[in-house]
């Protein structure tokens, strides 16, 4: 059993905390909210009154808080977790913040002697709470393994991302891809509600498709994940497509946003010779074109 420091009790630091109390480890919690904490005295924690008290004698601290700025303040603010770091101890940060300032915060603590994990949390507090949260982690490699046990107490799906700040690079593409889906989706059933389809009959069609399952797991992997162009479907019929919405939507007064963002990229796409590739793989080769990646 491990003497551990948790820092950042909100949604999620108050869901995941008890499972590691419940794992029989030995937690020191703080967060600004005197309410926070004490629930989770009264599951078996012990209180401290500033971070650096959180963190002292500690193996393992952890912090979930909500933004970078608000990291680097708990660990570098007099009495904060650097204060109170022992010599092998790891700070392992949860939070959903800049790769950047993982990396910043990492190398301030390295300057220091102390080592550093990043592993943002996936999935909601409803998960958090059953302790089917997902991390996406990143380090050294040593480190990741010695805290692995702890994720698991928290967690299920641990995925190992590479060096320091990894974890968040994977976290934060995950969700810009989840959040403008999100949009993308709304946008759609707008539509197709303005033009007198019901909501039902749309899931039930998209459901069974890439707009509804996700195109990483089905359009993406047989084309643009192994870079093969040739066509299911073409990229200029998929253009084609997205201008018949554009119309639809400009004649029902829906506006979608994210559509007409994608219809320049594809005019791009298309222009750039990739007209007649794959849909997928002729827009991921654009993008890639872009960005000087081989
Ligand atoms: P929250 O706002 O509910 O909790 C944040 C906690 O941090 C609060 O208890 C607050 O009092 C505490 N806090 C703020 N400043 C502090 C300080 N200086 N010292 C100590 N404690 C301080 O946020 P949350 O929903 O728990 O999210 C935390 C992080 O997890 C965020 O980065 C968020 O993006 C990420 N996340 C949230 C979810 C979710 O479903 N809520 C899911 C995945 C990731």
């Amino acid at each position: 059993m491990e003497k551990i420091g948790f820092v950042g009790l909100g949604q999620m630091g108050s869901a995941m905390c008890p499972h590691l109390l419940k794992s029989g480890h030995d937690v020191t919690v703080f967060d600004i909210s005197d309410a926070a904490a004490s629930s989770l005295e009264k599951l078996g924690a012990k209180v401290a009154s500033n971070p650096k008290e959180a963190a002292l004698g500690a193996s393992v601290i952890f912090s979930i808080l909500p933004i970078g700025s608000i990291v680097e303040q708990v660990v570098f603010a007099p009495d904060g977790i650097a204060d109170g770091m022992s010599d092998g101890a790891i700070f392992v940060d949860m939070s959903t913040i800049l790769p950047d300032e993982t990396r910043s915060i990492g190398r301030r603590l390295a300057e220091r002697g102390l080592s550093m994990v990043d592993a943002p949390v996936g999935r909601t507090s409803a998960h958090a709470i059953n302790g089917k949260s997902t991390f996406m982690v990143g380090g050294k490699k040593d480190d990741v393994e010695r805290i692995k046990p702890l994720l698991e107490c928290m967690g299920e799906a641990i995925t190992y991302c590479g060096d320091l700040g990894s974890g968040a690079v994977v976290k934060l593409v995950n969700n810009y891809i989840s959040a403008v889906s999100n949009l993308v989706t709304a946008e759609g059933l707008a539509l197709g509600l303005k033009s007198g389809v019901a909501q039902e009959v749309m899931v039930e069609v998209i459901s069974k498709t890439p707009a509804g399952l996700g195109h990483i797991t089905t359009a993406w992997p047989e084309k643009a994940l192994i870079d093969n162009a040739s066509p299911a479907f073409m990229l200029d019929l998929a253009r084609k497509d997205i201008g018949l919405a554009l119309t639809a939507g400009a004649s029902c007064k829906i506006p979608l946003s994210t559509g007409s963002v994608a219809r320049e990229f594809y005019n791009f796409a298309s222009a750039a010779g990739h007209g007649e590739d794959d849909w997928t793989t002729g827009i991921f080769r654009a993008m890639k074109s872009i960005a000087k990646i081989s």
